[in-house]
């Protein structure tokens, strides 16, 4: 997501990095307050003491900032698991155009009809967005972009689906709230000034089964058959990047687990509470690939291992990527 420099457009730019840094509270109900220009991995180094963390998992973590994440819908690695992070905000504070501070949050059906009756500006939001759903909702579902519920990771437009598939119109959803449909708004909507996280605990105990592959057609056939086993991430290292790392002195170093020349590897990552039950999922989706024909190593890596593959490889990949393009 907005690796197209969404932020610089017709408008102003706004540095929120050096005096909105602050988390605004201790961790409650395993929520919490925080500024916009809060790092992601200083939040969760934050909240790692109640052993909890924010769910979306970056490649750009120790220098994206809350704002952004909730700008650009942030997905990472992990949003096979826990979805965008649309579904981690529960309220905002913002500034709207008219200068005016207004705080979106959740809303029972008497709230929102105030909001509805509300004069000024934020009335004015809460009427407009409302009447556009209204009527519409059958419509919205069906023409929006992407409305495939098992694509996760879209950024097409406002989220009006967002909207319309919750309450008031869908009485078995969410209540009617404006902090997810702000996600993913790049900044056109509101300056947020605030936001309430919901965070997950931290997963027990996980590894990463990497799966070598011959060419990488093979590779995105065998991601449908994974998806079975309920990983929490599947990342595709290419053969760019692998000749990438293997032409680089320091990633050559953290090569030690690839076998062979692979054209493509997918690194599934695999989450449990229990240490045996994760090793069986191991097992059992291993087998599952090797009967299919699908792959032809399976290295498992667990522990401070696992950082290798993941900083190395995929956290690295995008900057290889813009290193080579600029080389070029
Ligand atoms: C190398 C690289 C790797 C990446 N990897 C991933 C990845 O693995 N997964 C993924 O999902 N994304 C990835 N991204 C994109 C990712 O979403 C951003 O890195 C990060 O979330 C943006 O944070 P930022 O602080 O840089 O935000 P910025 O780029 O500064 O802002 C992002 C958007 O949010 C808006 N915004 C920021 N602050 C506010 C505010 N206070 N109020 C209103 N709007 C605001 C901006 O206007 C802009 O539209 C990657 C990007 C890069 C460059």
């Amino acid at each position: 997501t907005s690796t197209a420099g969404q932020c610089v457009g017709n408008g102003m730019v706004v540095d929120v990095s050096r005096y909105m840094t602050h988390i605004l509270s201790e961790v409650k109900n395993n929520t919490i307050r925080v500024q916009p220009g809060v790092i992601l991995d200083d939040l969760n180094d934050f909240v790692s003491k109640k052993n909890l963390r924010f769910a979306q998992n970056i490649s750009t973590s120790n220098r994206c900032m809350m704002g952004g994440m909730i700008g650009n819908n942030a997905c990472g690695s992990h949003s096979l698991l826990y979805g965008t992070t649309r579904d981690h905000v529960l309220e905002i504070e913002a500034v709207l155009s008219d200068g005016t501070v207004a705080r979106f949050g959740p809303l029972a059906q008497d709230e929102l009809e105030k909001k509805l009756k509300q004069h000024g500006l934020e009335g004015d939001i809460y009427r407009s967005i409302y009447h556009a759903i209204e009527g519409n909702t059958e419509n919205i579902k069906k023409h929006y972009p992407h409305p495939h519920p098992e694509i996760i990771r879209r950024n097409t437009g406002y989220a009006l689906d967002y909207l319309a598939n919750n309450q008031p119109w869908n009485k078995t959803g969410k209540p009617f709230n404006l902090a997810p449909f702000l996600c993913g708004s790049e900044g056109t909507l509101v300056l947020l000034t605030e936001a309430t996280l919901q965070l997950v605990p931290i997963p027990k105990h996980k590894l990463l089964i990497c799966v070598h592959f011959v060419d990488l057609v093979k590779s995105m056939r065998a991601t449908v058959a994974m998806l079975r086993h309920k990983p929490a991430a599947i990342e595709l290292i290419d053969q760019r990047i692998l000749e990438c790392t293997q032409d680089n002195l320091e990633q050559s170093r953290n090569r030690f687990w690839i076998q062979g020349t692979p054209r493509a590897i997918l690194v599934i990552e695999l989450f449990d509470d229990k240490p045996s039950i994760l090793e069986q999922r191991a097992q059992l989706l291993i087998q599952d690939l090797q009967q299919q024909g699908l792959g032809y190593a399976y290295p498992i890596i667990r522990d401070e291992q696992m950082n290798n593959v993941w900083a190395n490889c995929t956290k690295n990949s995008m900057m290889w990527l813009f290193i080579m393009n600029k080389a070029a």
